[in-house]
């Protein structure tokens, strides 16, 4: 079954529910609703999420009248792949079409005894990050959660990789892609419920991360939601700087983003977690040493780990990547204050000069705003600790 089969179920069917993106719950309640029992949802859960089926007919396990009964009200469909490249070092990306034809990406990112996939939430972003060219882009729309869910579907479809039960092709997700997670929330949410669902993708909390900006009245209540790993990103050291490069600041400040942050983390039952902080460097911007102290500082008995990022470039984005000493020496200072600190390194580059030429404007803008979010998935995805 190919995501090809996915898009002529869905042209043909307007008004049929996506079972792909339904949570658990959701799905015992569609089959209940039909009069059906609950446990329906859990066979057809496997089919769709361990064994990739996308057809009603083929459940073997569902009596004919219910296979005919879903036909007529649901379908399976993931969304299509426009562009598939295999980068030399084994990152595979997808430029992912969905409904309406805008273009999302999807990212894979293979290590060793770990396969990390970079996943958007929504196409474009309204928070106009300086530095992002997917906030250049502004927004367009939520993904659903078929669509968000349907990512994980098309990388572990990709390669096959159905044989293996849960589809261990993808060990890793990081909501690092195209959009702000928090601010398509119940998708998000939903989505990530089928992540960490035995019954679908069944990957453990700590190797699924939610990366927000800081979009603190959601962030507030994720908790009640779920229990994922949890990233910020900070990019500065203070309220005046961090205004200026991450606009939301100006609403939600940073006093208030790591308070939010670590009532997240007290939620939890494991104390042992941490929240990571995203630095992405920029030259002359936020990479002195000054900033590295004053973070320090701002960060000091906060339970985090640091990533640093060094600034990957697009066209006119106004800013410019560090030199590597100044990366190192921004690094030391923090490592010396006692901070686990990682740099990410970058994936996938002979994949990136190829892609924008392949399916036009639409995706030439994706792709600006992917390029760093491969090389920052591939930090995380090499970053050791409790996300291995
Ligand atoms: N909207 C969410 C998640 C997607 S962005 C968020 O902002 O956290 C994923 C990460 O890439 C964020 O830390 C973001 O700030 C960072 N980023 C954005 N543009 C970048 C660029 N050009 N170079 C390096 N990192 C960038
Ligand atoms: Fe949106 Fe994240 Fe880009 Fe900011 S960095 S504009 S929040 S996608």
């Amino acid at each position: 079954m190919t995501a090809t089969d996915g898009l002529i179920a869905k042209s043909a069917s307007v008004d049929k529910v996506n079972l792909l993106g339904l949570s658990r719950q959701q799905l015992e309640d569609f089959f209940l609703d039909l009069g059906e029992k609950r446990f329906r949802a859990q066979q057809v859960m496997k089919w769709m999420h361990h064994q990739g089926v996308l057809d009603f007919d083929a459940m073997s396990n569902l009596g004919k009248g219910l296979r005919e009964k879903l036909a007529d009200i649901a379908i399976i469909a993931p969304p299509v792949i426009a562009e598939q490249q295999d980068s030399s070092d084994g990152t595979r990306k997808w430029a992912i079409r969905v409904e309406g034809g805008a273009l999302v990406e999807a990212v894979l990112i293979p290590e060793s005894g770990r396969a990390t996939l970079c996943v958007s939430s929504q196409v474009g972003c309204s928070l106009d990050c300086k530095f992002c060219s997917t906030g250049k882009q502004g927004f367009q729309r939520d993904l659903t959660a078929a669509e968000i869910i349907g990512q994980v579907w098309l990388a572990i479809d990709s390669y096959a990789g159905w044989q293996s039960g849960k589809g261990r092709v993808v060990t890793n997700v990081v909501m690092m892609g195209m959009g702000e997670p928090l601010l398509n929330f119940d998708n998000v949410v939903a989505a990530m419920d089928l992540m960490t669902d035995d019954l679908a993708y069944g990957l453990s909390k700590r190797k699924v991360t939610l990366s927000t900006s800081g979009v603190v009245p959601a962030l507030d209540r994720l908790a009640e939601f779920t229990d994922v790993s949890l990233a910020i990103s900070l990019h500065a050291p203070n309220d005046e700087l961090r205004s200026r490069i991450v606009p939301i600041n100006r609403r939600y400040p940073i006093q208030r983003l790591l308070k939010s942050a670590r009532d997240y983390l007290d939620a939890q039952s494991d104390r042992k977690r941490v929240v990571t902080i995203e630095y992405t460097l920029m030259a002359g911007v936020n990479d002195q040493t000054e900033h590295a102290r004053e973070l320090c500082g701002l960060l000091k008995d906060y339970p985090c780990k640091i990533n640093l990022i060094p600034f990957n470039d697009f066209p006119n984005s106004g800013f410019s990547r560090p030199s590597g000493n100044a990366v190192s020496r921004f690094w030391q200072i923090l490592v010396d204050a006692g901070f686990i600190v990682t740099v990410r390194s970058t994936r996938g580059d002979d994949i990136d000069a190829a892609c924008g030429q392949l399916v036009g404007e639409v995706v030439d803008r994706t792709r600006r705003s992917e390029r760093y979010r491969e090389s920052y998935a591939a930090g995380f995805a090499a970053s050791g600790d409790e996300r291995s």
